[in-house]
Parts: C-alpha cells; sequence; structure tokens
C-alpha cells in the first residue's frame, strides 16, 4: 500500500512574457488502487501539474511537496522518480528518433527495477503486451513514437506503464484522439495494470467519455491551478452536464 501526498504545491512556468505561477496550491492524496479523475477546463494548468510532478526541467518549484512515501520527489531528478515508482503517460507524447521502442523499453526497465530483466521473460513479456494492446509486433523495432499515429502514440504509453508497473501513473489526456476501439483498448491495459499491479491512478481528463471505461473512485474539478470541488463519479455526471462554465474565471471566453 503506497501513498502519494501533494501537499500546496506552487509552481511556475517561464514563459516569453516572463515567469507565471500557473500551480496555484495544489492539494491531493491518492492511495494505491485508487483511481482518481482530474477534470478541469482548458488552461487550467493539468498538464503542468502533471509535468511538475514528473520534473519536467520547463517547469519550477516555487512551495509544497510531493511525498511518494514520504519522500519528497519535487527534489529528485526525473529518473529518480520513475525509480520511485511515478509513472507520466503524456499528452503529448514525444518522438525519440534512432531509438527503437524494443530497447527504449528495456532501457527504461533496466533503469527503473536497477536490474536488467532476463531475456526471456522481458521478450515473452513484451510480445504479450503488445498482442493485448493491439499493436502490430512491427512496431517494437521502429523508432519512439516516430510517425507514430495519435492513437498509437498512446497505445506506446500504456504499454510502458504495463511493462514498467509502476507505484502511481498520472494519464495526461491518454484519451484525447482516441476513437471507441483504440479507446476501449487502451483502456483495458490501464484496467490490467490497476487490477495486477494495485495503480494508484491520476487520470487527467476533459472529457467524460473515458470513465466509462476506467472507473474512477473520486472526481475532482482542477481550476485556475488548484481544486475548487471533489466528489464521487456522480460529480462527472454533473459536468457532463452542466459542462466547465461555473468553474471559467470572470469574463472569460473560453467554453467548455
Ligand atoms: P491544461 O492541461 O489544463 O489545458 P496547461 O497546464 O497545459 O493546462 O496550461 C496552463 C497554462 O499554463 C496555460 O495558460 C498555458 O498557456 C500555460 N503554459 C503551460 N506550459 C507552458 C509553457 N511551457 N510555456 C508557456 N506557457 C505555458
Ligand atoms: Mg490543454
Ligand atoms: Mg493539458
Amino acid at each position: 500500500q503506497h501513498t502519494l501526498e501533494i501537499k500546496d504545491l506552487y509552481a511556475s512556468v517561464e514563459t516569453k512574457e516572463g515567469r507565471k505561477q500557473i500551480l496555484k496550491g495544489v492539494n491531493l492524496t491518492v492511495h494505491s488502487g485508487e483511481t482518481h479523475a482530474i477534470m478541469g477546463p482548458n488552461g487550467s494548468g493539468k498538464s503542468t501539474l502533471a509535468y511538475t510532478l514528473a520534473g519536467h526541467p520547463k517547469y519550477e518549484v516555487d512551495s509544497g511537496q510531493a511525498l511518494l512515501d514520504g519522500v519528497d520527489i519535487l527534489k529528485q531528478t526525473p529518473d529518480e522518480r520513475a525509480k520511485e515508482g511515478l509513472f507520466l503517460a503524456m499528452q503529448y507524447p514525444v518522438e525519440v528518433p534512432g531509438v527503437s521502442m524494443t530497447n527504449f523499453l528495456r532501457t527504461a526497465k533496466t533503469e527503473v527495477d536497477g536490474k536488467a530483466p532476463s531475456i526471456r521473460t522481458w521478450t515473452k513479456e513484451l510480445n504479450e503486451a503488445m498482442k493485448r494492446l493491439r499493436m502490430d509486433p512491427k512496431f517494437a523495432m521502429r523508432s519512439v513514437n516516430e510517425g507514430f499515429s495519435g492513437g498509437e502514440k498512446k497505445r506506446a504509453e500504456v504499454l510502458q506503464l504495463e511493462l514498467l508497473k509502476p507505484k502511481f501513473a498520472i494519464l495526461d489526456e491518454t484519451d484525447s484522439g482516441l476513437d471507441v476501439d483504440a479507446l476501449r483498448i487502451v483502456s483495458e491495459g490501464v484496467n490490467r495494470a490497476k487490477e495486477n499491479t494495485d495503480l494508484g491512478i491520476l487520470m487527467v481528463t476533459h472529457y467524460t467519455r473515458i470513465l466509462k471505461y476506467i472507473k474512477p473512485d473520486i472526481v475532482h474539478v482542477f481550476a485556475d491551478g488548484h481544486f475548487v470541488k471533489t466528489g464521487g463519479p456522480e460529480l462527472a455526471d454533473e459536468l457532463e452536464e452542466n459542462g466547465y462554465d461555473e468553474y471559467l474565471p470572470e469574463g472569460s471566453t473560453e467554453s467548455a
């Protein structure tokens, strides 16, 4: 049983117009086996929260903590955080030309576990995971995400999730841009990880449709850099019905 505890987190990003504080007092506790949906209007800072937790260098922590079993991961390098058991599936996965999927995954697995997996079990596990995600075996030899369609990139993220077996996973709009079949396949992968490893999930999503496939225990509304409301699954139905209008800043023209 593990705990991820975010305490009064403030973080900023350097923009062309100067430094801008995006995260303004984020508080959240997630335990193993729990699925938290993080929903909110565009531009509210959901991806910034994901990147800040994962250690993206563009995002600077102003104050606060993120304790994984009591260890403040915000003081760690991104690869130390991964070793600690944190995984981020990015909203826009990065292409890595010249590095094959198979090499990338094996290197990541070796890093995270602190030792290389045995060739035989690894190959078997990789092939089986790809098959379950309906990925063509040829993908293993292709460069990471290079020329992948949107749906293929999201499957590749879930493949990593299944193989690396983190304690906590942040899924940043893993549902966006997927057709119904791909959404189901990707969701099944996440649910397998949840069942097999008692994964704790922070599922960032703008839309409610993924919640039919991955059932949240707790639903949060994130607006203007922090959580403004928390409830059960019924809160997602309410958002589906009413949108994010009541959570948008005064005078905002953005519609949810
Ligand atoms: P969300 O994921 O909720 O749509 P983001 O975290 O992507 O929101 O963005 C929150 C705000 O921070 C937006 O106003 C966005 O323009 C700004 N922002 C985020 N990352 C950067 C960046 N790297 N450079 C400049 N502005 C950024
Ligand atoms: Mg966005
Ligand atoms: Mg985002």
